[in-house]
C-alpha cells in the first residue's frame, strides 16, 4: 500500500509542525497556504513547562527557538498622565521561553520545506469524502485526492467551514479584539489602560499591542484596511499616548488583528477530515495557544503513525488525549485582564499585579494546564518509517501501511 497522502491548509505553526511528524513518520504531505509566503509577525508566543519543553526538544527545534528567545521583563502601567501606577511582573507577561511568532513560524517551515511539498497563494474550494479518501478541489491548483485532511488553518479555518459547518456554530466571541502592530513607540515596556482598552509599547514581546472591548464586528478577514480602520475606531477619543499611537495605526506595515474567541466542538474530527491548533480550540490569548498547536501537532500525528495510517480509531485516541489539555482554552478570556471594563476593574488588576508575594503563586496556578498531558513517546515510530523507506529503496511495497 502506498504512503497516506495528508493535505494541511494552513502553514503558521500548527500546519507545518503536524507536517514535520508525518514526515519523520512516513506518510507524504502537502501544505496549502492562503498566503504567498510564511506569514511573520505577532508577538512573541509563549512556552511553559516541561511539556513545551519537550516537544520542542523531540523536534530538534529547542536550540533555534532557544536562539529567538525574548526575555521576560517587568512591564509599568501608566495613568493618563503617565504617572507610574503599578508593576506588571515579567512572569505574566511570558513564558520561559518566548519566541516571535514570525520566527517560530520560519523556524518550522524551515524544518519541513525539503519534506513536505508546500502549496503558497492558494485555498481549499470544496471537500468531498468517498469510500476511499477526499477529493479536493483547490482555487488554483488542480483537483486531488488525498486519505487524511488536515484543518490548521487557525481560528476562522476555512477547512472548518467546509467540513464541519459556518464559523458561527463553533467560534465564540469572547468580548475582545487584539492589535499588534509595528508602531515607532520609543518607550520601554509601558501599559496603559482606560476602562475597555489597553495600549502596552515598547515590550520585548511586541512594539505596540492593543486590546479593546467590542461587540463582534462586521467580517474583515483579508481586508487589513478594513482591519486597520476598525482598529482606529476603537481606539480613538483616549487619553495619555493614545491618540499619537493610533495614528499611526493606518501606515503600520506590520498588522495583525483578530478577535479574542473560543472554538467550541464536539469533535475534533469529521470522517477523514480533523482539526488541529486554533481551529480546533480558539485562541483566547492567555499564552497557551501556539504550545497547544504544537502539542496537539504531536499527538494527532503520533497516534495516526501508530494506528498505521488508520483515522477512525487515530482520530479518537487524538480527541481522547487532548481534550481535556485543551481545556485550558475553554476557561481563559484574557481581555477581561488585559483590558477590564472599569476603572475599578483596572485598579483591581494593577494592585492584584503590584503584589508580588501574590503574583509569584498566582503565576504557577495560571501556568499549571501547559503541564496537565502525559506525553507519549512517538519517536521510536519513525524507525519503522525508515524501514518502510528502505523497502522502497528496493523497490518494494509498503506493506506494512492499514495492516
Ligand atoms: C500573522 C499572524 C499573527 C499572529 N499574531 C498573534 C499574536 O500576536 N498573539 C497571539 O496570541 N496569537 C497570534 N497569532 C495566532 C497564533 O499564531 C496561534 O494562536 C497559535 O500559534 C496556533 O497556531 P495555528 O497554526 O493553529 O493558527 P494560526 O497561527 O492562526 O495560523 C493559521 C494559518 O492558516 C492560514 N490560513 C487561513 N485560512 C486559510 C485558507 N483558507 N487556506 C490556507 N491557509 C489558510 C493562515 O494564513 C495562517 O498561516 C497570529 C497568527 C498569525 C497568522
Amino acid at each position: 500500500m502506498k504512503n497516506p497522502r495528508v493535505l494541511v491548509s494552513g502553514a503558521s505553526i500548527g500546519g507545518p509542525a503536524v507536517a514535520y511528524w508525518l514526515n519523520r513518520f512516513g506518510f507524504d504531505v502537502t501544505v496549502v497556504e492562503k498566503a504567498d509566503s510564511i506569514r511573520t509577525g505577532g508577538q512573541a508566543v509563549d512556552f511553559k513547562g516541561p511539556v513545551h519543553h519537550d516537544v520542542l526538544k523531540r523536534m530538534g527545534i529547542l536550540d533555534d527557538v532557544m536562539a529567538a528567545n525574548v526575555p521576560n521583563a517587568d512591564g509599568i502601567t501608566v495613568n493618563a498622565k503617565g504617572r507610574k501606577v503599578g508593576t506588571i511582573p515579567g512572569e505574566f507577561a511570558g513564558g520561559e521561553i518566548n519566541v516571535p511568532r514570525g520566527d517560530l513560524a520560519t523556524i518550522l517551515y524551515r524544518l519541513t520545506a525539503d519534506e513536505a511539498r508546500y502549496i503558497f497563494g492558494d485555498s481549499i474550494t470544496s471537500l468531498t469524502e468517498t469510500d476511499t479518501g477526499v477529493d479536493v478541489t483547490f482555487l488554483h491548483t488542480p483537483a486531488q485526492t488525498f486519505d487524511i485532511v488536515i484543518g490548521a488553518d487557525g481560528m476562522h479555518s476555512n477547512v472548518r467551514a467546509l467540513a464541519f459547518g459556518p464559523e458561527e456554530d463553533y467560534v465564540h466571541h469572547l468580548g475582545y479584539y487584539y492589535v499588534l502592530a509595528g508602531l515607532e513607540t520609543g518607550e520601554d515596556d509601558i501599559m496603559y489602560n482606560e476602562p475597555g482598552r489597553m495600549a502596552a509599547i515598547g515590550s520585548t514581546k511586541a512594539p505596540a499591542f492593543f486590546v479593546f472591548a467590542s461587540e463582534l464586528l462586521p467580517p474583515a478577514r483579508d481586508d487589513i484596511a478594513l482591519q486597520k480602520q476598525q482598529a482606529v475606531d476603537a481606539l480613538s477619543g483616549g487619553q495619555w499616548r493614545l491618540p499619537e499611537l493610533v495614528a499611526q495605526i493606518p501606515h503600520a506595515e506590520e498588522f495583525f488583528m483578530d478577535s479574542i474567541s473560543r472554538a467550541t466542538l464536539d469533535h475534533y474530527s469529521n470522517g477523514r477530515v480533523v482539526l488541529v491548533g486554533d481551529a480546533a480550540y480558539g485562541n483566547a490569548l492567555g499564552g497557551f495557544g501556539t504550545g497547544l498547536a504544537l502539542v496537539g501537532a504531536y499527538v494527532l500525528a503520533g497516534e495516526l503513525a501508530k494506528a498505521n495510517g488508520a483515522h477512525t480509531q487515530a482520530f479518537l485516541a487524538y480527541e481522547n488525549k487532548i481534550r481535556d489539555y485543551a481545556a485550558i482554552s475553554q476557561k481563559v478570556n484574557a481581555g477581561r485582564l488585559m483590558a477590564p471594563r472599569t476603572r475599578y476593574g483596572i485598579v483591581l488588576r494593577n494592585l492584584l499585579f503590584s503584589s508580588l508575594s501574590f503574583a509569584g503563586p498566582l503565576m504557577k496556578v495560571i501556568d499549571r494546564p501547559a503541564t496537565n498531558i502525559e506525553l507519549e513517546d512517538y519517536t521510536p515510530l519513525a524507525v519503522l518509517h525508515s524501514s518502510r523507506a528502505s523497502a522502497d529503496d528496493r523497490g518494494d511495497s509498503f506493506p506494512t501501511w492499514g495492516s
